[in-house]
C-alpha cells in the first residue's frame, strides 16, 4: 500500500489484464482498465480516496441507489499524443458540472483535489491504456451515488465516489436518423435534466426504442410543455445550421450545459462563423429543409463530439440533410480533436497534461 502527497491509498494489481485485451476491437465501454478510484462519504465527510484493482463492489439491498436513484455521473476522456504524453480536456469543468448535478440531487459535493488529484493518479497508473490510435482513447466515467442504506425516500447518509476507466476505440455513428418526438419528454421545467443522472437515461430508453422500431437511430428532444422547441439529440446536444448561421438551444434546467456545445461556440466565434444562442423550432427548421437553407444539423457531445444527421422524421415524413464535402460538423471535429491530441496549439487553454 502506497501513499501520494494527497493521500490517496494505492493499492495495485499484482498481474495486468494489459495483454488480455484486443485494442483494435474495443466496443464502448466494455472493457475496463486495471484500476479505479473509490472514495466513501460517511460521518459527514469524504473519507481518504483509495486507488484500488478494479473489482466489483457490494451494496446492502435498501442502499438508497437501488430504490430512489440518487445518482450522478460525469463522461470525459484521456488521449495519447505521438510522443506517448497523455492529456485531458477541460477537467475542471467536469468537476463543476458534478457538483451542480450533486446539488440538485441532494449528493454532497466531491472537493476538487479529490477529484482532480484521484484521477491524475489513476490514470498515471493506468496510461498504457490509453490507446494511442487516431480517433481512440481511454473514456473517463467519475459518478457518485447513494450506498446508504434503509427505505425511507430521503437522502442517503452514505455515498461513494468511483472513477472508472475503458479504453475505446473511435466512435463512428455512421450516417444518423432521427425522430423528433412529440410524445414523451426528457425533462421538464424545474426538473433535473441539467444533471447528469441516472434517470434521465433511463427514461429515454423507452421512447428511442420506439423510434428505432421505425427505422430511426436517435430521438430529438422538444420542450415538454409545447414540443415545438427542439433542445436535444438523443444525450447530445444539437446544432443547426441554416445557410451559414449555426444555431443552438439556450442551456436551462432541461437542456445539458455540455462541454463540447460551449466549445464549439467559442471556436465558432473564433472561426467568424456566426453563432445564435436561441430557440429553434420545429416548423422553422422544417421550412429551411424545405427551401434548402438547411445544411447541417449535428450532435455535440464528448463520446463523439460531433455527430452529423443524414436525415429527420416528422409527422410521417422524413427530410433529407444534404451531403457537404465541408461541413462545420467536420471543421469543429478536426479543430477539437487537434487541440485534444496535442496535434494544434491550444489557444483557448483548454489542454491539461496529465
Ligand atoms: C453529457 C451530455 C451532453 C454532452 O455533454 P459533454 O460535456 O459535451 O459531453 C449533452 N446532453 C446530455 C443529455 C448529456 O447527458
Amino acid at each position: 500500500m502506497e501513499t501520494t502527497a494527497t493521500a490517496i491509498k494505492i493499492e495495485k494489481i499484482k498481474t495486468s489484464k494489459i495483454s488480455q485485451v484486443d485494442f483494435d476491437n474495443l466496443a464502448f465501454g466494455s472493457v475496463f482498465t486495471d484500476h479505479m478510484l473509490v472514495c466513501d462519504y460517511k460521518n459527514g465527510a469524504w473519507q481518504t480516496p483509495e486507488i484500488m484493482p478494479y473489482q466489483a463492489i457490494s451494496l446492502e439491498p435498501s442502499a438508497k441507489i437501488f430504490h430512489y436513484g440518487q445518482s450522478i455521473f460525469e463522461g470525459m476522456k484521456a488521449y495519447k499524443d505521438d510522443h506517448g504524453d497523455a492529456f485531458l480536456f477541460r477537467p475542471s469543468d467536469n468537476h463543476r458540472r458534478l457538483n451542480i448535478s450533486a446539488n440538485r440531487m441532494c449528493i454532497p459535493e466531491i472537493p476538487k483535489a479529490y477529484f482532480m488529484d484521484g484521477l491524475k493518479e489513476l490514470i498515471n497508473l493506468d496510461k498504457d491504456w490509453i490507446p494511442q490510435k487516431d480517433g481512440s482513447s481511454l473514456y473517463i466515467r467519475p459518478f457518485i451515488f447513494a450506498s446508504g442504506k434503509g427505505f425511507h425516500a430521503s437522502p442517503a447518509d452514505e455515498y461513494k465516489f468511483l472513477i472508472c476507466l475503458a479504453p475505446s476505440g473511435a466512435y463512428f455513428s455512421g450516417k444518423v436518423k432521427v425522430l423528433i418526438e412529440e410524445t414523451y419528454s426528457r425533462s421538464a421545467n424545474g426538473g433535473v435534466g441539467f444533471a447528469k443522472t441516472g434517470g434521465n437515461y433511463a427514461g429515454q430508453f423507452f421512447p428511442t426504442q420506439l423510434a428505432v422500431k421505425e427505422g430511426y437511430n436517435q430521438v430529438i428532444w422538444t420542450d415538454d410543455n409545447t414540443h415545438e422547441n427542439i433542445e436535444e439529440a438523443g444525450a447530445m446536444n444539437i446544432f443547426i445550421r441554416i445557410n451559414d448561421t449555426l444555431i443552438t438551444a439556450p442551456t436551462s434546467d432541461r437542456i445539458l450545459d455540455g462541454i463540447t456545445r460551449k466549445s464549439i461556440l467559442e471556436i465558432a466565434q473564433a472561426e467568424g462563423i456566426r453563432t445564435e444562442v436561441r430557440k429553434i423550432t420545429v416548423p422553422e427548421v422544417v421550412e429551411a429543409a424545405k427551401n434548402g437553407s438547411l445544411k447541417e444539423m449535428f450532435g455535440a457531445g464528448t463520446a463523439a463530439v460531433v455527430s452529423p444527421i443524414a436525415a429527420f422524421g416528422y409527422r410521417g415524413t422524413d427530410y433529407d440533410l444534404p451531403e457537404l464535402t465541408d461541413s462545420y460538423a467536420s471543421r469543429f471535429k478536426k479543430i477539437i480533436t487537434d487541440i485534444q491530441y496535442n496535434r494544434s496549439e491550444d489557444p483557448f487553454g483548454w489542454r491539461q497534461k496529465v
